[in-house]
This record gives C-alpha cells, sequence and structure tokens, in this order.
C-alpha cells in the first residue's frame, strides 16, 4: 500500500538521519575527547621524556661531550612522539642531534589525517643547567625536541575508527528497532484503521459501519482515536442522514420548483400565444370597425371629455373642404360658431345640456355647410366611452348623411297624409253608407220581430215563415254591412279593442249555445272538448284570457257558423281549448264538412274569397274570415288552418292567456244575454205599477211607428215622440219623462245637444237617457257616452235591447223591483 511504504519511508528517512547525526555527533565528540587525551599524553610523554634526558643532557652539554650528547639525542629521537632531538651549546653549536627514521612515519594519508586530529609537528626547548656557580646554576645550552603528534598515532585513529563504525552500527540498530516498534505499535493499527475505513462502503445511501479497534489497542491512544473516530462516524452518520433528507427534500423542492417553472413557462408560452392571437383579433377587429365605419357611416368621429375632436375620418373633411388642422381639437359649440354646422334636432340647448351631463349616448341631427354652399342634413349617433375606472373620456360615433332619406321621408310624410286623408275619407264613407243602411234596416228588421212577438191575433204559419225570410235576409244584409265595415276599421286601424280578462271556456259554451239551433236544424252534433253541448255546469275548467269580449265572441261564431254552415247533415263540430305553454290558449273548431280544397287554402284569409262548392252549400259574404284573422292578430293571437277537401276543416287560433296569479280575485262575468224566457219576465216587470213616460226623439217616421208599436207590445209604458231637437225641448218644459230616447242625427239640432240641454234642466239631470243611432263607430258611441247618455242603441235596434233599457229606467224608479 502507498500509504504504509511512504510512513515507512518517511519515518525510515527521518530515524535513520537523526541517528545519523546523533551518532556522528556522538562519534565527534568521542573523537575529540580521544584527541584531548591523546594530545595530553603526548605532552606528558614528551615532558618525561625531556625531565629524564635534562641531566644527561646538561652533562653532555656542560661537558661539550659530544658522545653522550649523541646517546642522549638518539635515545630520544627513538621514542615516540620525539621526530627530532638536538643538543644546542650555550654557544648555539649543535653538539649533538638525532631525527627519527623516515619508515617509522605513518603512510601519507594517515599522517595527513593524524595531522589533522592531532595537529602539525611543533618544538620545545628547554635551557640545560650545569653546575652552580656562585649559587647560580650555570646555563650550558639547550635542548631542543621536535615534537610530531602523529608519531605513534595509528592506535588513536584505530581507535577513533573504531568508535566511529561503532556508533554506526548502533545507529542502524536503534533505527531498525525503532521501525520495528513504530511499525508494530502504530503503523500496522493505523493500516488496519485506513483498511477499515476504505472498507467503508462509498455507495450513496448506505450506513457507515464503525471501524473495529486494533486488537491490543482498547486502551491506548489509537483505540482512542478508533473510539473517537467512530464517534465522529456516528455523528457523521447522522449528519450524513440529515443531509440525505435534507438533500432529499431538497431534491423534492428542486423538482417541484422546475415543474413549476415548467407550468409557469408553458403557461407564459400560452399567455404568450393567446396574446398574439388576441392582438391579432383585436388589430382585425380594429380593422374591421374601421372598414364598418367607413361603409356603414359616412363618416366617423371621436372627441375627448371636454368634447373637443379628436378624429374625424376624411370624408367629412372632404364634405366641408376644411383641414384637419382647422377642426382638431375644436368642440360642437365651435363649429357651429365657425358657421360649419347647424344643430336642428334636438334644440342645441337641449343637446349642450346632454353632452355637459355626459348622457351615455347622443343622437342628434345637423345641417352641414359644404364648400360649396350647399347644404348636407346629417344624423349624428355617438356613444360615451369610458375608462377602466369609469371616467368617461369622451364620445366617439358616425354621421350619416341623411339629405336623401329626410327627404324621401319629406316626401312619404306627404303622401301618408294624403292616404290618411283618403282613408279616411274612405271610412268617412262606409260609415256614412253604414248609417244610411242601418236607418232602414231598423225598420225592416224591427217590423218583422214586431210581427213574431206574442200577439193577440198570432200570423199563421206561412206569414211567420215570410217574416222569418225578412229576418233572415236583413241578417244577413246586416251581416255584411258589419263585417265590410269592420274590415274597414280594422284596415284603417280604427279597430277600439278592450282588453280584459274573459273566461273563454264561459264564452266558448255561450257561442256554441247560440249556434245550437242551427247546428241543430241541420242535424249537427256539437262538442266541447270531448263532452257533447251543452256541457253540465262546472264541468269545463276556467281559462281566463285577455281579450275583447264581444270581438273574441265574434271570432268563434265566425268559426263555429262557418264549421257548421260548411258541413254535412248528421256531421260533426268540436270546439277545443287548449293550454299552449303559460302565454297562450289555443281554442280549436274543427268539423268533418266538406273541407277546403288545398289550392284555396293559401287565399282562405283572403277578403271576399270564397269556394265554390261552399258558396253554392251556403250563403255566405266571404269576408268573416278576412276578419276574424284581423281579429285575432289585433287580440295579439295568431289563426292557421288545416283542411282536406271531402273531409273535414281545423280552424285553430291563439290568445294571451292570463297566469293564476294575475287572476287571483277575479270572477268571470256572468252571462246574461242569449237566455231564453227574459220576454215575460221583463214584460212583467215594465206593466208593473205606474207606466213608464217614455220621451222619444226621432225624425224617421218608420222608426216612430215601430217603436209605438214595439212598445205597445211590451206595454206598461207610455210613449210620447216628437221628431225635431226643439220639439223636445219643449215639451220638456212642462213634462218630466222617466226614459229620453234620442235619436243622434236629427233635423235641427244633433241629438248630444239635445242631452245636453236636457240634462241642465232640474228635472232631467238624473233621468236615464239613451242614444239610438246609425252610428256604429267605437268613437261615436265613446263620445255619445261622453255626452251624458246612459247607454246607446246601434240601429237597427233589438227588441230586446229596447226592453232592456226600459226595464233599467223602471228600475231606477222602483228600486225594490226583483232583480
Ligand atoms: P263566408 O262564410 O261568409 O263565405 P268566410 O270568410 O267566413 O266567408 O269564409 C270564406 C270561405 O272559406 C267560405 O266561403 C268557404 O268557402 C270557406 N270556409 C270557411 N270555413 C270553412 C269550413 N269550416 N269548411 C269548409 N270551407 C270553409
Amino acid at each position: 500500500m502507498r500509504l504504509k511504504r511512504k510512513l515507512l519511508h518517511t519515518f525510515l528517512r527521518r530515524t535513520a538521519m537523526v541517528a545519523l547525526v546523533v551518532g556522528l555527533v556522538l562519534s565527534l565528540f568521542q573523537g575529540w575527547q580521544d584527541q584531548q587525551n591523546q594530545l595530553v599524553n603526548i605532552e606528558r610523554t614528551v615532558n618525561h621524556l625531556v625531565d629524564a634526558a635534562m641531566p644527561s643532557a646538561a652533562m653532555a652539554a656542560y661537558s661539550i661531550d659530544t658522545g653522550l650528547a649523541s646517546s642522549v639525542v638518539d635515545g630520544l629521537s627513538l621514542r615516540n612522539p620525539v621526530a627530532e632531538a638536538r643538543i644546542v651549546s650555550d654557544f648555539h653549536d649543535t653538539l649533538a642531534s638525532a631525527k627519527l627514521h623516515e619508515p617509522q612515519m605513518p603512510d601519507g594519508w594517515t599522517l595527513g589525517i593524524l595531522r589533522l586530529l592531532l595537529g602539525e609537528d611543533y618544538q620545545i626547548s628547554r635551557p640545560l643547567f650545569g653546575p652552580l656557580y656562585h649559587n647560580q646554576p650555570l646555563p650550558v645550552g639547550y635542548l631542543e625536541v621536535t615534537v610530531s603528534p602523529a608519531l605513534g598515532g595509528e592506535d588513536f585513529l584505530g581507535r577513533v575508527l573504531l568508535g566511529l563504525a561503532l556508533m554506526m552500527v548502533q545507529t542502524v540498530l536503534l533505527c531498525a528497532i525503532l521501525t520495528w516498534v513504530y511499525l508494530r505499535t502504530t503503523l500496522l493499527p493505523v493500516e488496519r484503521i485506513v483498511d477499515d475505513l476504505q472498507d467503508i462502503p462509498p455507495e450513496p445511501g448506505d450506513s457507515l459501519r464503525p471501524i473495529r479497534i486494533p486488537p491490543g489497542h482498547h486502551s491506548d491512544e489509537i483505540g482512542y482515536l478508533v473510539e473517537s473516530f467512530n464517534r465522529l462516524i456516528g455523528s457523521a452518520e447522522l449528519e450524513l442522514i440529515a443531509r440525505r433528507r435534507a438533500e432529499d427534500s431538497l431534491r423534492l423542492i428542486n423538482e417541484d420548483l422546475e415543474s413549476r417553472v415548467d407550468e409557469r413557462t408553458r403557461h407564459l408560452h400560452r399567455e404568450i400565444g393567446e396574446r398574439r392571437t388576441i392582438e391579432n383579433a383585436l388589430r382585425i377587429s380594429e380593422n374591421r370597425f374601421r372598414d364598418l365605419a367607413e361603409v356603414s357611416s359616412d363618416w366617423f368621429w371621436e372627441s375627448d371629455h371636454n368634447g373637443r375632436l379628436t378624429i374625424i375620418s376624411e370624408r367629412f373633411l372632404a364634405h366641408t373642404g376644411l383641414s384637419w388642422e382647422s377642426v382638431a381639437g375644436r368642440s360642437l359649440n365651435d363649429l357651429i360658431e365657425m358657421g360649419v354646422v347647424t344643430v336642428i334636432s334636438p334644440a342645441w340647448p337641449e343637446l349642450r345640456r346632454q353632452i355637459v351631463h355626459s348622457q351615455s349616448r347622443l343622437t342628434f341631427e345637423v345641417m352641414l355647410h359644404l364648400k360649396d354652399g350647399g347644404h348636407l342634413r346629417a344624423a349624428i349617433a355617438g356613444k360615451r366611452f369610458l375608462s377602466s375606472t369609469g371616467k368617461v373620456l369622451g364620445y366617439r360615433g358616425t354621421g350619416h348623411d341623411i339629405t336623401r332619406q329626410y327627404d324621401d321621408a319629406e316626401k312619404l310624410r306627404l303622401a301618408y297624409g294624403e292616404a290618411e286623408r283618403a282613408n279616411a275619407a274612405k271610412s268617412e264613407f262606409l260609415a256614412n253608407m253604414s248609417h244610411e243602411l242601418r236607418t232602414p234596416m231598423n225598420a225592416i228588421l224591427g217590423f218583422a220581430q214586431l210581427l213574431l212577438l206574442p200577439r193577440a191575433q198570432p200570423l199563421d204559419p206561412s206569414q211567420t215563415q215570410y217574416v222569418q225570410h225578412i229576418i233572415d235576409a236583413g241578417d244577413h244584409l246586416l251581416g255584411l254591412i258589419n263585417q265590410v265595415l269592420d274590415l274597414a276599421r280594422i284596415e284603417a286601424g280604427h279597430l277600439d279593442l278592450s282588453s280584459e280578462p274573459l273566461d273563454m271556456a264561459a264564452l266558448a259554451i255561450e257561442c256554441l249555445d247560440m249556434l245550437a239551433p242551427l247546428a241543430e236544424k241541420r242535424s249537427i252534433q256539437m262538442f266541447l272538448d270531448e263532452r257533447p253541448v251543452p256541457p253540465a255546469p262546472g264541468d269545463v275548467p276556467v281559462l281566463v284570457v285577455l281579450g275583447d269580449r264581444v270581438r273574441l265572441k265574434q271570432i268563434v261564431i265566425n268559426l263555429l257558423s262557418n264549421a257548421i254552415k260548411y258541413n254535412r247533415s248528421g256531421g260533426m263540430v268540436r270546439l277545443r281549448l287548449r293550454e299552449q305553454g303559460v302565454s297562450h290558449l289555443t281554442i280549436s273548431i274543427e268539423d268533418n264538412g266538406i273541407g277546403i280544397p288545398v289550392d284555396h287554402l293559401p287565399k282562405i284569409f283572403d277578403p271576399f274569397h270564397r269556394v265554390l262548392a261552399s258558396s253554392q252549400a251556403a250563403e255566405g259574404t266571404g269576408v268573416g274570415l278576412a276578419v276574424t284573422r284581423r281579429l285575432v292578430e289585433a287580440m295579439n293571437g295568431s289563426i292557421s288552418v288545416t283542411s282536406t277537401e271531402g273531409e273535414g276543416s281545423h280552424f285553430w287560433f291563439t290568445i294571451p292567456r292570463l297566469t293564476a296569479a294575475s287572476i287571483a280575485g277575479w270572477t268571470p262575468r256572468k252571462m246574461g244575454d242569449g237566455e231564453m224566457g227574459w220576454w215575460s219576465t221583463e214584460t212583467a216587470i215594465l206593466r208593473h205599477g205606474t207606466p213608464l213616460q217614455v220621451l222619444y226623439i226621432e225624425d224617421n217616421p218608420a222608426n216612430q211607428a215601430l217603436m209605438q208599436d214595439l212598445l205597445a207590445v211590451v206595454g206598461g209604458v207610455t210613449l210620447v215622440t216628437v221628431s225635431t231637437g226643439s220639439e223636445a225641448l219643449g215639451w220638456a218644459v212642462d213634462h218630466l219623462a222617466d226614459l229620453v230616447m234620442i235619436d243622434i242625427n236629427l233635423p235641427d239640432v244633433t241629438g248630444d245637444v239635445v242631452a245636453q240641454r236636457l240634462r241642465q234642466m232640474p228635472d232631467y239631470q238624473t233621468v236615464m237617457m239613451v242614444a239610438i243611432s246609425a252610428n256604429v263607430r267605437a268613437q261615436d258611441i265613446a263620445q255619445a257616452r261622453g255626452m251624458g247618455f246612459d247607454d246607446y242603441l246601434c240601429k237597427p235596434f233589438e227588441v230586446a235591447s229596447v226592453v232592456n233599457c226600459l226595464v233599467e229606467a223602471k228600475r231606477r224608479l222602483s228600486p225594490a223591483l226583483p232583480s
């Protein structure tokens, strides 16, 4: 293992280095000590030798005995470390000298080392003294000795080298021992720990294993180290787990963040896409708006919140010959003052008020003064526009040249006025015609009815039949007159319809009752829904519609009478009432009669249209269905038909109906008319008590005679007849009438003037007054009622209605009469 080798090498290197240095220092110290000892020994040896030779040498010098001198120096020179010895006399003569032989000197490099260690050769000189002279030793010469420390130094060098070698061996051994100890005690346990550490699973997610304490190290530093390390691992593990968790949650957050970023990015892309689409759409819409504004109007404009122009199209400038600079920022008031515009409607103060109050829409007409001096009438429309906070930002709108329309409308208005007048003339003519026809009809039908009333000498059967023919023909003629007049009125828009809640079921029963004799005559069975007519009382639910009672009855009777007329003997007619949603009621009349050919169906509601076959089957005018349809439509309904020739027809119409809530508290009106048996009851009332005084003002003698005869038959009435208004007023001064019947068209004054004058007389203020006239227009009737008449009878009058008036007058006189 690299780690082990490296630690070992480092340890070895450093230990060896330290041991070497220490060994070297110790060796040098040892060597230095040896050297010092050596030098001391040499010095001691030399001193000993010299001291020993001094007496002989002194003798030799005193006696100048060269032989002795020679033996002394020879003896000295033979002893290490003396290299040379010389005895010099006091006269500086050398008595003897001796040198060491060369071969006794060490080898060249050894000598060099020894000289380096022990120093170079040196000389010592000692004075030699003879016998005392004058108590003073007598100097006789010198003994000079040259000392060479290297001489005999091989031992010393050997010792030094041996010490060095021993030191080296010691060092190596020490190194080896230290290394071994280090290996055993430190490095191997550390290696084991390192091995264990390397076994710690490097894979993320695995948990850390504690390291084993090497055997024998439980209580030393290695053991503590491993324990500390294990504690560290434990806390690292915990930290790792915490970090992993943190990383996990961080990853989750990161993923969430990334997905959010993705989502947001997608959203942004989508938004950008949508915004682009919206911008495109906006641009297209703006272009479309401009194009539409250009083509749908002559010009468009826009003003700010002060009413100053901010935009106006070229066409306006082309019309007026003005430049944009001259109108930009101008208000309508400025344009008026500049003479460009004159406001026609509404009046300028009113229009200004609308602008000042920021009315949401403006519509006005102006006259534009053109550059060529001409004029142009224009309709201006403007709409207020607001900021997102609701602040008024200004107006924008369009302008139209309506000169031609205005001229056309003017022409139309004139033409319409003409048509109106013509129509009024037609209506007037028809009303007059009707009046003229009704007056004689009154006499014809009145007398005919008189003939049929119960009388002392009744008519024989053939006479009765003749009279009945007169009445039928008269009725037919009267029907024709009425229908033509209705049609004329409807077409002229003069039909006055009331709108009241009506019990449609009761009204239908009433119509069925009225036509029952006719149906019976032709052996035709009639049904109301699935029940044969007449239904049991309370059998039919109340269905309330909104309409005009008289006209609704007219519609139902028209359709029912057609269903009977254009039927076959033994046929059937069925009237059905059906709720049509919450708002309408459908009334259908079905028969199984001769039917209508399919090619006639589209024209069947046209005036005077009749089918040939049916005109042979029954007489008619061809106006009934035309009037019926117009009446239905006037009451906000609609009528339809289906029919199959030879099988029957089915007519149905809808009429607005009332909901339960809107009819709360309303009770259907009791139908009084049409009831049979009235004659005897009413005449009994009239004949009871004081006769009724009736004043009849009528210029037509036939009608005078009719009234006289009628009242004679009725009985219980005193009649005074006068022909003019003035006659009547004259009579009234002295007489009191209980009932005044006045013809409206009198030769001198109109009937309503007579009525008013009579009302001014104190006695006549509460007297019942009835108008009788051939004028049957609603406005005539309403006018008459407004003039103080209590009732209005149309000529030709029904005998029954005259009798009703008489009874009413009688009741006013005697309120206690039975009702
Ligand atoms: P009128 O009955 O007086 O002729 P209408 O206007 O009521 O006039 O009818 C127009 C025509 O429609 C009739 O002449 C007849 O030919 C045809 N018609 C109306 N109702 C029926 C019906 N229920 N069955 C067959 N034909 C009918």
